[in-house]
């Protein structure tokens, strides 16, 4: 991964989170779960858009992406190591966490 790339992973990472909390500040009595469902809802669509296969079947880079089930396939993949690296993934308040 180039650095340039990083950078605008970066950038992406935190212009969502600022629409997130943007979307929120603005309508102080919006459930906070829709804003962050719709925003998923669009990350979805954007992601399914930037990974349609070239047409190439020799095509060594459109291999993990190369039917509607190989793209959700990438997609549930990379969601899962997000969502496990989330400083937000286990709670406190988690029913498994053991109680002292
Ligand atoms: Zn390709």
């Amino acid at each position: 991964m180039e650095e340039n790339d990083f950078t605008h992973y970066d950038e992406a990472v935190q212009e969502a989170v600022d629409l997130a909390n943007r979307l929120a500040d603005n309508n102080p009595e919006a459930d906070l779960w829709d804003i962050a469902d719709g925003i998923l809802a669009g990350v979805v669509h954007y992601w399914l858009y930037t990974r349609q296969p070239c047409g190439d079947p020799a095509c060594g880079d459109c291999d993990s992406i190369s039917t509607p089930e190989e793209r959700l396939k990438e997609l549930l993949r990379i969601t899962e190591e997000l969502a496990r690296g989330s400083e937000y993934f286990h709670s406190s308040y988690d029913l498994n966490v053991g109680r002292a």
